[in-house]
């Protein structure tokens, strides 16, 4: 498989569609709208799908062209954005696998390669890396506004240009993309450090409630669906929670839970030597070596005594 025959798909398809992974941070947010509208400025015929798009990124171009579902049952070409894993693709009335064609572009790597067509770096920072290089390699234009749900992409994935899978050709883009004229400090401010009233009620809920354990390698915290509720919060407002305890001096793992329909979500970071994504695969979950998840279908007391005994393990 080449880039070469995506390209080609890309060509001889007329319908197409674009998921992301469910829960969408800014990454599968940016990826998907840059796709969209460089595929709509080659004129194709082209669905985005956000079932749940988050407030945080309505901010970026053509974000209310995003449908919550499918309008058609089948596509020429089906595309997975920034999805390790095909159970989790936001995809609410299971399309994908329909599809002539199905693309997966990605970078965890705990990628189950599930498409026809596969396309995984994860040594990339970001999809939207990944997809930059595409788009160039394609010549597909890159307009101002698929540069900025591009660079939002990577700003949000690197944690503003901060984590170690940064490359140099990550500086190379924004830089480019700057000299183009892409707001690269205002989409920073609206992707990252303006956060709305309710993320500010939920980190400092969690933050009073953090506990250290083992020797303070470990940050544990958690929400459940009545603090939720009370706070007048959803899933979208927990961001940035987890990195508060990796935050701390003397943290490895940094362990977040909370109540979904059918459990608890665990939401796992780690500093410098655990692979997290190892620890959520033994709870079918997965993700990148210092940030991954896996859905715990216990009580909170359970999900939390089951993620610590695994965790601890992993502790030098
Ligand atoms: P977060 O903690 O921000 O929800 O997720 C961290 C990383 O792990 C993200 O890249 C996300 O896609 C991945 N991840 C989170 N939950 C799961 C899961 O249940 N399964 C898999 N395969 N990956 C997950
Ligand atoms: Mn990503």
């Amino acid at each position: 498989m080449t880039l070469d025959d995506i390209k080609s798909a890309i060509d001889n398809s007329n319908s197409i569609v674009i998921f992301a992974h469910e829960n969408p941070d800014g990454d599968a947010i940016g990826s998907s709208l840059a796709f969209y509208i460089a595929l709509k400025n080659i004129g194709k015929n082209v669905e985005v799908i956000v079932p749940n798009f988050p407030d945080t990124y309505k901010f970026l171009p053509c974000s209310n062209e995003a449908k919550l579902e499918t309008s058609l049952d089948k596509y020429d070409l089906a595309i997975a954005l920034d999805c390790g894993d095909i159970k989790r693709l936001d995809d609410p009335k299971n399309v994908f696998e329909k599809c002539e064609t199905r693309v997966n572009i990605d970078h965890h790597t705990s990628n189950g390669m599930f498409g026809d067509l596969n396309f995984v770096n994860p040594v990339s920072p970001a999809c939207a890396q990944i997809i930059t290089t595409m788009f160039k390699y394609f010549k597909y234009d890159i307009t101002i506004d698929v540069a900025t749900c591009l660079i939002a992409g990577i700003i949000t994935d690197t944690g503003g240009f901060r984590y170690e899978g940064v490359t140099s050709e990550t500086f190379e883009i924004a830089s480019e993309f700057l000299s183009m004229g892409v707001k690269i400090s205002k989409i920073y401010k609206e992707s990252l450090s303006n956060i709305s009233k309710g993320k500010f009620e939920a980190r400092k809920l969690t933050a009073d409630r953090l506990e250290f354990l083992e020797d303070s390698k470990i940050a544990y915290t958690y929400m459940t669906k009545k603090d939720m509720d009370s706070l007048g919060i959803n899933k979208n407002d927990l961001e940035g929670i987890v990195e508060n305890g990796r935050d701390i001096q003397g943290v490895e793992i940094s362990i977040f839970l909370y109540e979904i329909e059918k459990g608890f979500k665990a939401s796992l970071r780690s500093n410098n030597y655990v692979n997290v994504s190892d620890i959520c695969l033994l709870f079918n979950g997965g993700g990148h070596i210092k940030a991954a998840g896996c859905t715990l279908p216990y009580s909170l007391e359970e999900s939390k005594e089951r993620i610590l005994i695994q965790s601890k393990r992993f502790l030098k």
